[in-house]
């Protein structure tokens, strides 16, 4: 497509990095901030960002409260309310929703003692809401513990311009054929590297465990990938790390798209699942691998129902067994392979131990619901 190569190469626009002044974030000084940001403020006031998943299933809320101690565990942190009219989790006329601390990571936006909270939701009745995986999760893994459930989510994601198309591609039109972009260095090839690096430094100072980070396959794509962390901690741990992203993307004036199939034709946004128990890491856990593949085979559909927010049909989309992915109709699995439901990757098999990857998941899934998922079919035979 030479004319689009054209496009991205002789525009201004994009290689000014103008493309932001479309954002009115972006455009709001951020140096004024920083008159305010030094304020001193009263020691014993701790500001808290309660964080929970919306009635969407796939997008994060937040709100702030102020704190008169250091909370040191959530069992300290008082349940909070919202109103669930508003975030699709309730009526108008029965409107408060639970807020149950979780999780307390650091603020990285604040810093000092202020923190940002994982919670899950609750119906005026104490029931969990229907978009609280979370809660299913935990009981599966308090009933699996033992056998030490690690997972690695790799997570994917485009940005977009405020006019919703991909950040930095050439008005009306595409960039050169994807190839260069992967793990891409260089103006032309990668976009926004500024604000991965500042989720990356982010999440490390948040206590979430990050382990890497790699441009992807499409211009403006990115991955992350969060563990591995243990249990419903991987919930936890995922979730946190796309809502500093949001706000960091609010800050950058780029908007963040966790949708699993944004363009046609280009590679799609997964969210690959790396599992592994403590006999899959012990000598010879490739028999016990295997098991759990000959498990999940049995039940492909059941998984792809709850791999994305919308019992499968975002993963219609994606999972078309093209661009490094298997059909969304059959399960296979293979060694290194990048065209199958599961692949077990090179090293594991040849060091006949380690862990499998789940590559079925969307980008936008819910981790609570994935990870509960891979525990009950391969760990308690549910
Ligand atoms: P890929 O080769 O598929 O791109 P990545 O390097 O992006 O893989 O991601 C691999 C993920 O697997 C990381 O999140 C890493 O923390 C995780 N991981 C590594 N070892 C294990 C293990 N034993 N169990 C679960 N996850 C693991
Ligand atoms: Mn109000
Ligand atoms: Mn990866
Ligand atoms: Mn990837
Ligand atoms: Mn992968």
């Amino acid at each position: 497509m030479p004319e689009a190569q054209n496009m991205v190469q002789d525009n201004p626009k994009i290689l000014s990095g103008r493309v932001l002044s479309n954002s009115p974030n972006a455009v709001l000084s951020k140096t004024l901030l920083n008159r305010y940001y030094d304020l001193p403020i009263p020691a014993d006031k701790i500001l808290a960002t309660y964080v929970w998943v919306d009635g969407s299933g796939e997008h994060v809320r937040c709100k702030d409260r102020t704190l008169n101690f250091i909370p040191k565990s959530p069992k300290e942190l008082p349940v909070w309310n919202f109103d669930g009219s508003s975030t699709g989790q309730a009526d108008r006329t029965n409107s408060d929703v639970f807020l149950k601390p979780q999780t307390i990571y650091k603020d990285p936006f604040r810093r000092g003692n202020h923190v940002l909270v994982m919670c899950d939701t609750y119906k005026s009745n104490m029931e969990p809401t229907d978009t609280n995986h979370r809660i299913k999760c935990q009981e599966a893994y308090d009933k699996c513990k033992d056998q030490e459930p690690w997972f690695g989510i790799e997570q994917e994601y485009i940005l977009l311009d405020s006019d919703l198309r991909p950040f930095g591609w050439p008005p009306g039109g595409y960039p050169p054929p994807q190839g260069p972009y992967y793990c891409g260095v260089g103006a032309n090839k990668v976009f926004a590297r500024d604000l991965v690096e500042a989720h990356y430094k982010c999440c490390l100072y948040a206590g979430v465990p990050i382990s890497g980070t790699n441009a992807e396959a499409m211009p403006s794509q990115w991955e992350f990938q969060v563990g591995p962390s243990v249990g419903v901690a991987a919930g936890d741990d995922l979730w946190m790390a796309r809502f500093i992203l949001h706000r960091l993307a609010e800050e950058f004036g780029v908007i963040v798209s966790f949708d699993p199939k944004p363009v046609s034709d280009w590679n799609g946004s997964g969210a690959h699942h790396n599992f592994s128990t403590k006999k899959m890491r012990e000598p010879n856990g490739i028999i016990e691998i295997e098991r759990a593949i000959e498990k999940l085979s049995r039940v492909h559909m059941r998984h792809i129902k709850v791999y994305d927010p919308r019992g499968g049909k975002d993963n219609e989309r994606r999972l078309t067994g093209l661009h490094e992915t298997a059909s969304i109709n059959d399960f296979t699995a293979g060694v290194a392979s990048r065209g199958s439901s599961i692949r077990i990757p090179r090293i594991v098999s040849e060091n006949k131990c380690g862990y499998l990857e789940d590559r079925r998941p969307a980008s936008n899934c819910d981790p609570y619901a994935v990870t509960d998922a891979l525990m009950r079919t391969c760990m308690l035979d549910e």
